[in-house]
């Protein structure tokens, strides 16, 4: 079998001393910022802004505990940092994720201790998820410091940073989950405004297995089964056969995407079909979520057992995002034998529900 690159690895953790002069290295990279591939050069603690808004300071605008990840994973505390250098037009965590200024201020010491409090009463991992949470690798860093680097972090991340980044968090970092958005430069460019993509993802995704545990995730969009995911599998086959593949063919239109004469709708179920035949054909290590991947909720409180996020599309139809495992068997007997429901394996991720009359 091929290398698998998907088990938590035991990179040299960094010492006491070691995470100070990398966090305090990160804070000066403020300075004059190029923690991404903007390479814009303004100084973030002075105020001054680049592509992404980020002044120096982090902040959370939600958080909970989650059923939504691998299995190895769950259940996963999420914690959402605003502050993007994407701007996905079917980003389903818009507004927030793209706005610097939303929810509330990170302190580092009291954010660490409730995170570490998560993982007591259960939590497999941090996940934490923006936004692009390599934005914050000072914050990161920070967190690791208060709690002896003993955070199970998993950094839901879109691959766009300078590689300095990954050196930084080598060995604070246990899992990437890598959202490899798109197959060609030209799609990148002109749904989500990113240019060189593709050889800044890939260079980093390599780096990046050479740290941490890593899965690729990847959204199918419409229509993008040639142009995106055939390219994205035929490389991954080559340069990390085994590695871990998520796919997420339960795509759903949302915000600007909803109407979108080229995003605005479902995939159909013969991309579906020929996105796995890709995959039955590839070196990865592939799976999609399903209905039957449920999860035991106990040891969650009330407000954590049962949460979605909630839209109403221009469709008129309702869209639950988010979804805590405790509310997929509701929603599947809310829509039995839905055919787009039926069509979808990601309803893990993002159910859809018939109108309710
Ligand atoms: S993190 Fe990236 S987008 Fe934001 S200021 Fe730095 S280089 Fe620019």
């Amino acid at each position: 079998m091929p290398q698998a690159h998907s088990q938590p690895l035991d990179p040299a953790r960094p010492t006491a001393q070691s995470l100070e002069r990398r966090r305090l290295a990160a804070r000066r990279m403020l300075r004059d910022c190029r923690l991404c591939a903007w390479r814009c050069g303004v100084d973030r603690v002075a105020g001054q802004r680049g592509k992404c808004g980020l002044s120096a300071e982090s902040r959370v605008y939600k958080h909970y505990l989650s059923y939504n990840e691998e299995p190895e994973l769950v259940p996963a505390y999420r914690v959402f940092l605003g502050g993007c250098s994407f701007r996905c037009s079917f980003c389903d965590e818009a507004p927030q994720a793209f706005d610097p200024g939303a929810g509330e201020l990170v302190v580092p010491a009291a954010l660490a201790e409730a995170l570490q409090r998560a993982v007591t009463r259960g939590a497999q991992c941090i996940s934490v998820l923006g936004g692009e949470p390599t934005l914050h690798v000072h914050t990161l860093l920070a967190l690791a410091q208060a709690t002896d680097n003993r955070l199970p972090l998993a950094i839901n991340t879109n691959l766009y940073m300078s590689p300095v980044v990954l050196d930084l968090l080598s060995g604070v970092v246990g899992w990437y989950l890598a959202d490899l958005k798109f197959g060609q430069d030209a799609c990148a460019a002109r749904i989500a405004r990113i240019p060189d993509y593709t050889r800044v993802a890939r260079a980093n995704l390599l780096q990046a297995t050479r740290s941490a545990a890593v899965i690729v995730r990847h959204v199918l969009l419409p229509g993008h089964v040639e142009c995106c995911l055939r390219p994205i599998v035929r490389w991954l086959s080559d340069a990390l056969p085994g590695l871990r593949f998520q796919l997420y063919p339960g795509y759903v239109p949302v915000g600007p995407a909803s109407v979108d004469p080229e995003l605005g709708r479902l995939n159909t179920r013969r991309d579906v079909a020929r996105a796995i035949a890709l995959l039955r054909d590839s070196r990865l290590v592939w799976q999609t979520p399903t209905l039957d991947r449920s999860a035991p909720v106990a040891g969650g409180t009330g407000a954590e057992v049962g949460t979605a996020r909630v839209t109403i599309g221009r469709d008129g139809r309702i869209y639950c995002h988010d979804l805590s495992a405790s509310l997929l068997p509701i929603l599947h007997a809310l829509a039995p034998g839905d055919p787009v429901l039926a069509a979808r394996a990601d309803v893990q991720a993002c159910a859809e529900v018939p109108h309710c009359e």
